[in-house]
């Protein structure tokens, strides 16, 4: 068995190292808080058709890839148990607060269909024969059968467990770099882990050998509500929605809460902002008035890893580097894809090159982030 050093523990990181573990590599997973940074916060929709947006054509494919592998993923972690990583292959519904937005959601379906991507149009007394919780007033709304969601704290969890002891928590100081190839990791009490290959799933974190990947934090504010004592769950699937041009959702965990975000900011504040937490709950209500009986129980900030393109960087960086980051807001949903082609890289298979272009680390500057040479 040879060794391979993944380092960050988030989505990306764990189910790459999972995966590497399942094609017998003997791995090594580093980071200080495990499953503290991005996936922490995410409400864990699958979503290819809600968040399609146009101008993205390379994105679009690796959604619906993603999305597809997904029930396979979570049958080989948890055999037969689906609930306990809170995976639903349960439709979205998305709904408009007025007409405007009704024309709105009609524009966007237009270009879900065009790409091939279910959806059906339902009428506002359909939309609310589905979720008696919808306020009367909403424009009708769309179904997506193919937008599901899973619980990525305890998808974290599930993959946390089965790695076993291989997870060390410990920071990633720097990279041990021999004759231009990467062959192991620097830890911050000064140990030196050795291995054949090292891939980065830091998220957002980086490291002195890696200055210049074309990364920016996008802030998303998140709130977790709790029904109050006695009260039933008001929602039984995610409930999308569009209210005065902005987009907020619903999603509805097993444990009868709802996640509710996020907004999108870059104002380098890693703190909830008040009017974000206003505006979610504003929004929220308009769509389910019911939301106001609730408990907010969680306020939670945390950063997107975001790329010039909103498209992910994989590849190789030399011939012991790979690198798995940048996901954005699509990180839970790309997993399954995401974690597989990197654990080809590692494998060093072959992976289609039109995914291999649309990923690319190097598709915005070629030259080589761990020099700021030429790769
Ligand atoms: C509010 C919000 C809602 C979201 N909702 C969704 C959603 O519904 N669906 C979806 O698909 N996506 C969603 N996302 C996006 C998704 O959360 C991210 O794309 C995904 O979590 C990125 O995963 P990651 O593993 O790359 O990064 P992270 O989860 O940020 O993990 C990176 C890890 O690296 C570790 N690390 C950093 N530096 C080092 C170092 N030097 N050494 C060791 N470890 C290090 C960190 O501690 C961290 O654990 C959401 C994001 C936010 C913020």
């Amino acid at each position: 068995m040879a060794d391979v050093i993944v380092a960050g523990a988030g989505i990306i990181g764990l189910t790459t190292a999972w995966r590497l573990v399942e094609r017998g590599w003997n791995v090594t997973v580093c980071d200080p808080a495990p499953a503290s940074g991005a996936t922490r916060a995410a409400a864990g929709m699958l979503a290819p058709a809600s968040e399609v947006v146009w101008g993205q054509p390379s994105l679009y494919p690796l959604m619906v890839e993603s999305a597809r592998r997904y029930a396979d993923l979570v049958e080989r972690l948890v055999p037969g148990r689906p609930e306990e990583v809170g995976y639903l292959p349960t439709e979205t519904l998305v709904v408009a607060a007025d007409h405007a937005d009704r024309a709105a959601l009609d524009e966007l379906t237009a270009l879900q269909a065009s790409l091939g991507l279910r959806a059906v149009r339902v009428s506002s007394l359909a939309a609310r024969r589905l979720e008696g919780a919808l306020a009367p007033g909403i424009a009708g709304g769309v179904s997506l059968p193919d937008d599901h969601q899973i619980d990525p704290r305890a998808m974290c969890v599930a993959l946390i467990e089965a790695l076993g002891d291989r997870v060390i928590r410990s920071e990633v100081a720097g990279l041990l770099r021999e004759d231009g190839a990467t062959r192991g990791v620097r830890l911050v009490d000064g140990t030196e882990h050795r291995g054949d290959q090292v891939v980065l799933c830091t998220g957002l974190g980086s490291l002195p050998e890696l200055p210049l990947l074309p990364l920016r934090p996008v802030y998303g504010d998140i709130l977790r509500l709790e029904p109050s004592r006695g009260a039933r769950p008001l929602l039984t699937r995610t409930v999308r929605g569009l209210v005065r041009g902005r987009s907020v959702y619903l999603v509805p965990r097993r444990d009868g809460s709802l996640v509710l975000g996020a907004t999108t900011r870059e104002d380098d504040d890693p703190r909830p902002s008040a009017e974000g937490v206003h505006r979610l709950l504003d929004d929220a209500w308009r769509l389910v008035p019911g939301v106001l009986d609730t408990r907010l129980v969680e306020t939670m900030t945390r950063a997107r890893p975001g790329t010039p393109d909103d498209v992910p960087l994989v590849g190789r960086l030399d011939p012991g580097l790979v690198v798995s980051t940048g996901y954005f807001r699509h990180g839970i949903l790309l997993a399954p894809l995401g974690s597989e082609v990197t654990a080809d890289l590692v494998d060093r298979l072959p992976v289609e090159p039109g995914m291999l272009a649309a990923l690319d680390p190097y598709r915005f500057d070629r030259s080589d982030p761990t020099t700021g040479g030429a790769p």
